[in-house]
């Protein structure tokens, strides 16, 4: 057997969706960290090997034991513009007095920000402790809580239920979407925001798409159709998804060649992801983001 397929036996796991077939995408089975990103022959999900969590309760020692960088002021008022026009694009509205439940909501900016626009009652999820207390802190709008987020544990319904950035990490996509499922009424709002498998970006880079791959915290990317596939299997129907991607500036670093190498791809990264942009097509961005509706009983 070669290396590959050795690798592949010693750490595969089957998708979410219960299919074992798949094949490789990308990766490296040398070097100090080595991995491989499976397609899923049935849902398209690609999966990461090997698994960065075995238990989605081992995510609270997992995530509490680096410190993650804050986003700088401008960074962080970009980010919250780019989540306005997500909102809107996905046609996820706040309202007034709408209760606002953002599970994995990190320090807290975005719950605080919708309750300090829209007049919503605010709570905030996150397995992070520090970031909990960052957003306990800073936060004048919303309560927050340290934790894995339990839809049985939840007494009263939320109107909207927004997870940016989290099923990607998630080691059972459909179990996680069904707790956020009990958190809702009939037609509640869910938004949910991920990588996007099929961004060309990826599809360029492939293994160097590191940001996103996230090689040792993403389990799973998800593609539009797959990500509606998994919502539709805990209860929800799709509204609506959109695409974007997040901007950054490079920073040009010139010191022996490894800079030179990561300076070049950060650039050619860069410039692939303002070109893709720049065309109509959804498959393009890097992002993926949707609205879904909770299915009533009687639908
Ligand atoms: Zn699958």
């Amino acid at each position: 057997m070669n290396k590959t397929g050795q690798f592949i036996k010693d750490h595969d796991f089957p998708c979410w969706c219960g299919q074992s077939e798949s094949r490789v995408i990308c990766g490296q089975v040398f070097g100090r960290r080595p991995f491989l990103v499976l397609e899923c022959a049935g849902c398209q999900t690609h999966r990461i090997l090997p698994k960065a969590l075995q238990t989605q309760a081992s995510a609270e020692v997992m995530y509490n034991e680096y410190e993650p960088p804050d986003l700088s002021a401008p960074a962080s008022e970009q980010f919250i513009n780019n989540m306005w026009q997500r909102f809107g694009e996905t046609q996820v509205q706040f309202t007034k007095g709408l209760k606002v439940l953002d599970v994995g909501c990190g320090n807290g900016i975005l719950l605080d920000k919708i309750c300090e626009k829209f007049g919503c009652i605010g709570r905030g999820i996150d397995v992070d402790e520090r970031r909990i207390a960052k957003a306990r802190a800073h936060s004048k709008y919303a309560d927050f809580e340290c934790g894995l987020f339990e839809g049985t544990k939840v007494r009263e319904k939320y109107d909207v239920v927004v997870s940016s950035a989290v099923i990607e990490h998630v080691v059972d996509p459909v179990g996680f979407l069904k707790q956020l499922n009990m958190a809702l009424p009939d037609d509640g709002t869910l938004f949910l925001l991920t990588p996007n498998a099929r961004s060309l970006t990826y599809r360029l880079l492939r293994s160097w798409w590191r940001d996103l791959l996230s090689i040792g915290e993403h389990i799973y990317l998800f593609t539009p159709k797959s990500l509606e596939l998994c919502a539709q299997r805990a209860g929800f129907k799709l509204v609506k998804t959109s695409f974007g991607i997040d901007k950054f500036s490079p920073k040009i670093r010139v010191n022996g060649f490894r800079d030179a190498l990561i300076t070049f791809w950060t650039v050619y990264r860069e410039m692939v992801k303002r070109v893709s942009s720049r065309f109509a097509f959804a498959t393009t961005h890097d992002i993926l983001y949707a609205h879904f509706k909770k299915v009533g009983s009687g639908a």
